[in-house]
């Protein structure tokens, strides 16, 4: 059986923050939303569903990420409203940030995260700047924070939100999908330590809004393509190793290996949970190379905290079973980085 501490049940966001919100958005305002870079499911599910609602409460809303969401992930609805800041040859970001009244940051608690998009935000010193996150240690750079690193997913917060704002007869059948999608996706299909019984009464409202949620599981798990199924079972037959008496696992793709198996942006998503299936593990990372950086993907059970781990080794930081951050040395050495962060981390006890 599991304890749970009564206000994680129960959970509710501070009336303090639901009134200042409110009256934030009194009358109809221009607002940005911003999400992080490679954004996933719940980027990208809280973004539209946050837009959604704002819009149809009269206020004129852009929703932009620094760059594309991976394929899977066309199928949500709205996509078609968000703008790119990579892609923006229009200059439409720049000009959507300048004249915003509020900027909303979803799923994201720092500004690292946005890459090059961080400096244009700061041209804009008038808007409120809102935090809606379920990180650790967010920045304090905010007006209002809704930062709730207990809650499993940004888009359940949004949905918590909506329904404490707004009642949850105002969420529509698109807004459900976009909520589930972050929901269903940041618990590891409703799998991880962070659900709690008050996840499944959310999932219950959208559920009863007529999403298809087989079909929704089949868009997010079995969309990919080829490469992508040719290139995990490459990763894990070749390129896996095992070490620390087996409760380590890392593997590594560097951008030629990437370019034989056709890669496209998403493809070696949840790569890094594979190795967790096995018994005794503990840890699991993946390095993947892109052109002037590597990625560092980390995940962990129990009380391992990878979240410590990415910022102190990695540039990184996340959650406690879910981290990334970035190395800027050649593979062979992040890789070699890798073990001995791993030796000292272990030798004061954390692994
Ligand atoms: P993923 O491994 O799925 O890319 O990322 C897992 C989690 O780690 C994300 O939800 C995010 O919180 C965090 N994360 C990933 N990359 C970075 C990074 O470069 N910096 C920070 N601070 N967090 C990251
Ligand atoms: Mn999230």
């Amino acid at each position: 059986m599991r304890n749970f501490r009564l206000n994680i049940v129960f959970m509710q966001i501070a009336n303090s923050k639901i009134e200042e919100l409110k009256s934030m958005l009194q009358t109809p305002k221009n607002i940005v939303i911003l999400s992080h870079t490679n954004p996933d499911g719940d980027a990208i599910g809280s973004s539209l569903a946050w837009a959604e609602i704002l819009k149809n409460g009269g206020h004129n809303v852009t929703p932009i990420v620094p760059n594309k969401y991976p394929y899977y992930l066309d199928f949500m609805p709205n996509t078609s409203s968000i703008l790119f800041y990579k892609d923006d040859k229009e200059g439409r970001v720049k000009s959507a940030l300048k004249s915003a009244d509020i900027i909303f940051c979803l799923d994201f608690h720092t500004m690292t995260r946005l890459d090059g998009l961080g400096d244009i935000i700061d041209e804009n010193q008038h808007a409120k700047r809102v935090l809606i996150d379920h990180h650790l240690d967010p920045n304090e750079d905010f007006d209002l924070m809704i930062s709730y690193p207990e809650a499993s997913s940004t888009c359940y917060l949004v949905a918590l939100l909506i329904e404490s704002m707004f009642g949850a007869e105002t969420i529509t059948a698109s807004m459900a999908e976009n909520l589930f999608v972050g929901m269903m996706t940041d618990t590891g299909n409703f799998a991880f330590s962070t659900i709690t019984p008050d996840v499944f009464r959310v999932v219950s409202i959208l559920a009863s809004k007529g999403i298809d949620i087989p079909a929704i599981h089949n868009h997010v798990y079995n969309s990919f393509t080829e490469g992508r199924a040719r290139l995990f079972g490459y990763v894990i037959n070749r390129k896996m190793k095992i070490f620390h008496n087996g409760t380590v696992a890392c593997m590594s793709l560097t951008s030629d290996e990437l370019k034989r198996f056709w890669f496209q942006q998403g493809d070696s998503e949840g790569f890094v949970n594979y190795p967790l299936t096995i018994k005794k593990m503990k840890m699991s990372a993946i390095f993947t190379e892109h052109t002037d950086h590597i990625r560092v993907s980390l995940r962990s059970r129990g009380n391992i905290d990878v979240n410590v781990f990415a910022q102190r080794y990695f540039n990184g930081g996340g959650h406690k079973n879910a981290a990334g951050g970035k190395s800027f040395m050649s593979m062979e050495d992040t890789l070699k980085h890798f073990e001995a962060s791993v030796k000292e981390y272990s030798r004061e006890g954390n692994i």
